[in-house]
């Protein structure tokens, strides 16, 4: 398989990683008056260090004077264990150390332990259930336009809706292996039980690609803004640059049906990047070890195509319908 080229530099989190609150690269910060608790979390998977860079200039602004304004901000370094084996060469290879992560958060799991990752994600889980709205900084295997993924709850739509960015928003109930930090606990509930709570999943583009970075740096800004948690002259003033445009208009993906690899042989016809429009039902569109796979309905979207972690029940495509947030 070929390697995509890494053009993103590693962030230093060398003054980062030891956080303030006991927990390694957990930090907290509280206004010390009521308001909302917003979780901003990056590097549940070792290799996608947008989102690193985006904690870690927050960091920076938070110790040379940005204050909240009201309720607290909790930043999370999730998985530095992997991050430390990052290798540009080999980058896939520091996704996680022992199994994904963001397929751990079920109590059971958390509370059996077992591997690194599910340790790490107890150790995490004080802090996340203390959250009222969190946003989970990812990047993708693949060059594609950035996603941000709201579950199907419609006040996250709601929320997106508000943050006007990025274009292409993604309705999912999550996956078939495990549960995701941003479908843990309350976020996972409907609208009526959820209370104030909201979650949010970007995946700001490719790994290596520096408008990753950039885009992580805009969705923390654009969802710090309406979160409402500090006062918005004093945050643009101390993140200049953070704010990119608008989407011209956001499009509501709703994912139907996930493609679920049987074997490591699964094949794509072409080499899809996520996005790709299908205007037929029908269409063949890859081999699922002998199988054909068919789009399953008209303008039928391909969400995050991906084959370098195919292997016997890894979903490798998701479908999607295409409507206007
Ligand atoms: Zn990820």
């Amino acid at each position: 398989m070929d390697i995509l080229q890494f053009d993103l530099p590693l962030p230093d989190l060398s003054a980062w990683r030891a956080g303030n609150t006991g927990t390694e690269g957990v930090w907290q910060f509280d206004s010390g008056r009521p308001g909302r608790h917003v979780m901003i979390s990056a590097l549940v998977h070792g290799n996608e260090i947008c989102g690193a860079w985006a904690i870690a200039g927050l960091l920076q602004a938070l110790h040379q004077g940005l204050a909240l304004d009201n309720g607290r901000l909790t930043l999370v370094l999730a998985n530095l264990e992997a991050f430390d084996r990052f290798d540009a060469a080999n980058h896939d290879a520091s996704r996680f150390v022992d199994e994904d992560m963001n397929r751990q958060w079920i109590d059971a799991r958390m509370d059996e332990g077992g591997t690194r990752e599910r340790r790490r994600a107890a150790a995490l889980r004080p802090f996340v259930r203390q959250a009222d709205w969190l946003l989970d900084l990812h990047s993708m295997h693949e060059p594609s336009a950035p996603l941000l993924l709201t579950g199907v709850q419609p006040r996250n739509r709601d929320l997106a809706r508000r943050m006007g960015a990025p274009m292409h928003i993604v309705v999912d109930a999550g996956h078939k292996d495990g549960t995701r930090l941003r479908d843990y606990g309350r976020f996972g509930l409907g609208d009526e039980e959820a209370g104030d709570s909201r979650s949010l999943l970007i995946e700001c583009g490719f790994h290596g690609d520096p408008s990753s970075r950039d885009v992580a740096r805009d969705q923390c800004l654009r969802f710090l803004e309406v979160a409402s948690i500090f006062a918005p002259a004093a945050l643009h003033e101390a993140l200049p640059g953070w704010r990119q445009a608008d989407a011209p208009a956001q499009w509501a993906l709703e994912v139907t049906a996930p493609v679920v690899a049987k074997s490591s042989g699964f094949r794509f016809h072409a080499p899809f990047t996520g996005l790709e429009r299908f205007d037929k039902a029908g269409t063949v569109i890859g081999d699922n070890d002998g199988e054909p796979v068919l789009t399953p309905y008209d303008d039928c979207v391909l969400v995050m195509p991906s084959v370098r972690q195919a292997r016997a029940g890894v979903t490798v495509v998701r479908f999607a319908r295409r409507s206007l947030l």
